[in-house]
């Protein structure tokens, strides 16, 4: 079989190679050659090397085509056969909130044995200070654990930690709480709930005594979570680092991240402007709404939001993901029950984003809401059309083909988030068989509607996007269970990954794929993504991950750091 179908030199490539040839010196700066380069351009061409100057792509095609471009002074990696992909962009996380708990978080993304969390969880107790909480917001479930799927015990916390308060939070559904975590909430055997605590959300057992889980939905969680010490302003540079270093380290390049906390984005435009930023963030953000009084106000804030007044590295690009949060669809619910009097606050948003031609990005999940939302969206399209704002459902994962349809009508775009990824277990014991539609992925693509594949990370859903392309191409979540019956193919969940997602981050001229031109954001993989058995992606690992043209990730330097 003939790996790559056709190699190409762009218009670029040859606008340099003629220029070189008449002596003057615009040869790359950095040439990769000798791999098997996964474009992921329209055609989904493989080619073998690809140039860079400066911060973009100026040709991609086979090596002795590359060679001929190369100057005197342009560096030279061997790929020695590797598969390269585009940068990877998750086109919803939650990344900048992430950043001011990061570092003092103990993730449990991608760890498939509990054996292995528990080490790791005792080497940060005893690492930790005196009485310092030890705790994760979200990301990670007991089903992933393949050697022992079970979830924690308050007892078997406690061992661990005597004393040290730990909190382990499951996505949104449940957190594990050992006796000193109880006691520094002032949660109690038969006393009353400490205020915050949503109504029957703290276990007990027969005697009345707390076992030491905390289940609901989001707001179970969020009082627990408010009480967990940030990590301090002095660290929060640190702390950021760490986390972009941990996203880079996957793969991730790009994201759209909802709500862009202020401290953490300064520190970003910081490293902006020192040419040192490792990951591109193009913000959701938007106007508080929770009350008809709320609105009145807001609908004076709208006209005056101004977005695409950055650039590649850090841009708003939406209003999201909340329009009315009255009508901000629960995690664990089946169904929902949008009331005329919500849907009317939410048209009265939404009317005016349209009027004021913003693009909005909206938090839509269950079948009843995505069918009000897109009555509104109709009617407002009438007065002020829609067609060309990218106006997108995000989370979506009880869509159907008909209201696809709608939204292709409509010229709307889809932002795909399987909560199922770690809440597929979950998912079936509360929802029963339907939750092997959740989301309908081949529906999805079959539709021929924009979308694009994100994780809606770091607490709702793990981060790793290759734990993504594994579920949407085999339908197992972590742990390897088989949780939802529609699939793609791998090409498919590519794309959706990077060149859709560049759409749906207004970047299609940029990035998502590997062409002349484009930014030069790059993945290099340990293994073949398109020959890989299936049930490997999940570990793919990249090797080095570059982006605008610099290598922000080494495999190899950071094993030596490692060593060191
Ligand atoms: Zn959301």
């Amino acid at each position: 079989m003939r790996l790559y179908y056709r190699t190409f030199l762009g218009l670029v490539a040859l606008a340099c190679a003629t220029a070189t040839l008449r002596g003057q010196p615009q040869a790359p700066d950095l040439i990769l050659s000798n791999g098997k380069i996964i474009t992921v351009d329209e055609r989904f061409t493989i080619a073998q090397a690809v140039a860079i100057k400066g911060n973009r792509i100026v040709a991609v095609g086979s090596n002795q085509e590359i060679a001929l471009i190369a100057g005197a002074n342009t560096r030279r990696i061997d790929l020695a056969g590797k598969a390269v992909i585009p940068g990877l962009i998750d086109n919803h996380m939650h990344l900048l909130r992430a950043a001011t708990t990061w570092l003092r978080e103990l993730r449990f993304d991608g760890v498939e044995s509990r054996k292995q969390a528990i080490e790791m969880l005792r080497a940060r107790v005893k690492a930790a200070g005196a009485g310092e909480w030890v705790y994760n917001i979200g990301g990670w479930t007991h089903q992933q654990f393949a050697d022992d799927p079970k979830p924690f015990t308050r007892e078997e916390l406690d061992q661990i930690a005597p004393d040290n308060p730990v909190s382990l939070q499951e996505s949104y559904y449940q957190v594990f709480l050992n006796s000193r975590a109880l006691q520094a909430l002032g949660i109690q055997a038969n006393a009353a709930d400490p205020p915050g605590f949503v109504k029957g959300s703290i276990m007990h057992d027969a005697t009345g005594r707390p076992t030491g889980v905390i289940r609901g939905d989001i707001p179970a969680t969020r009082p627990i979570a408010a009480k967990l010490p940030k990590v301090p302003p002095e660290q929060l540079e640190d702390s950021s680092r760490a986390l972009v270093q941990d996203m880079n380290q996957a793969g991730l390049t790009s994201a759209g991240v909802p709500g862009c906390n202020a401290d953490v984005l300064e520190i970003f435009q910081k490293w902006k402007a020192q040419g040192r930023l490792n990951i591109r963030i193009f913000c959701i953000d938007g106007v508080a709404a929770g009350t008809p009084e709320q609105v009145d106000k807001a609908l004076e804030q709208i006209p005056k939001i101004k977005l695409f007044q950055g650039d590649s590295y850090i841009d708003n690009i939406f209003f999201g993901e909340s329009v009315y949060q009255p009508l901000h669809d629960p995690m664990f619910a089946l169904k929902s029950d949008p009331t005329a009097d919500q849907l009317q606050q939410w048209r009265r948003m939404a009317m005016e984003i349209a009027k004021a031609g913003l693009p909005l990005h909206v938090h839509a999940e269950l079948h009843d809401t995505i069918d009000a939302f897109l009555d509104q969206i109709e009617a407002i399209n009438k007065e002020h059309p829609i067609k060309s704002l990218r106006w997108t459902l995000a989370h979506v994962n009880q869509i159907n083909a008909e209201q696809l349809e709608r939204m292709k009508k409509l010229g709307m775009y889809a932002a795909v988030h399987p909560w199922a990824v770690i809440n597929g277990g979950i998912m079936h014991e509360e929802f029963g068989d339907g939750a092997y539609d959740m989301p309908p992925l081949r529906t999805i693509q079959n539709s021929g509607i924009q979308w694009g594949l994100g994780t809606d990370g770091t607490a709702a859903n793990q981060y790793l996007p290759f734990t993504t392309l594994y579920f949407a191409v085999t339908g197992n979540m972590v742990g390897g269970a088989k949780v939802i019956r529609q699939t793609i193919d791998r090409e498919d969940a590519l794309i959706a990954h990077t060149r859709k997602n560049a759409y749906l981050i207004f970047q299609e001229n940029n990035l998502g794929s590997i062409q002349p031109g484009k930014l030069a954001d790059l993945v290099v993989l340990d293994r073949d993504y398109l020959t890989v058995p299936t049930d490997q992606i999940r570990n793919i690992k990249p090797v080095m991950t570059m982006v605008g043209g610099r290598i922000v990730y080494d495999a190899s330097v950071s094993a030596q750091t490692a060593a060191r």
